[in-house]
């Protein structure tokens, strides 16, 4: 039975930068909570940020992939330079998906963490631009196939397939 990481926001935790959850409240989450698929997880909780926090964009015109890379920078609404947090992050997320099993991970859109088609500018002006976060980037590049919240039917169909 395959597993899924799934953000901790969309089961209803309240940990996002300003407190509130991405609640998805579908019969498919219920079911697979029930089946012990789900592996719940907050990257920016479990790498030490405190909720709420400041939001936090990727530098205007850059990717995840330049974050990786070493060649951008995560910076939060106030200027604090918060790259290698987010980094420890998306780390985290890939060490508890490799062992807990996880060949796929249902992640939150938007977030310069867990985004997946897209995320902010990086300019704070709430514009988003196509893109995906650290740990999206991190698990793709990792074998980890990853679908965004408005993707669960397209999850359900690709479950318990042979690779
Ligand atoms: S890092 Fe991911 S799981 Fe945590 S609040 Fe942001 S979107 Fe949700």
């Amino acid at each position: 039975m395959d597993k899924i990481l799934v953000s901790a926001c969309l089961l209803g935790s309240p940990v996002r930068y300003n407190g509130s959850d991405r609640l998805v409240d579908h019969s498919l989450m219920a079911l697979w909570r029930e089946q012990g698929r789900i592996v719940p997880l907050c990257p920016e909780v479990a790498a030490g940020f405190p909720t709420p926090r400041p939001p936090a964009e990727i530098e205007p015109g850059l990717l995840s992939d330049d974050v990786l890379a070493g060649k951008a920078l995560i910076f939060d609404d106030t200027g604090a330079d918060v790259t290698s947090p987010f980094l420890l992050g998306a780390e985290i997320a890939l060490d508890v998906a490799l062992s807990q099993g996880c060949r796929f991970a249902l992640l939150t859109d938007g977030s310069p963490s867990c985004g997946t088609s897209f995320v902010y500018s990086g300019r704070f002006d709430g514009a988003a631009r196509e893109g995906n976060g650290v740990v999206a980037a991190l698990l793709s590049q990792n074998g980890i196939a990853v679908f965004s919240e408005s993707q669960i039917g397209q999850l359900a169909e690709t479950l318990d397939q042979p690779s």
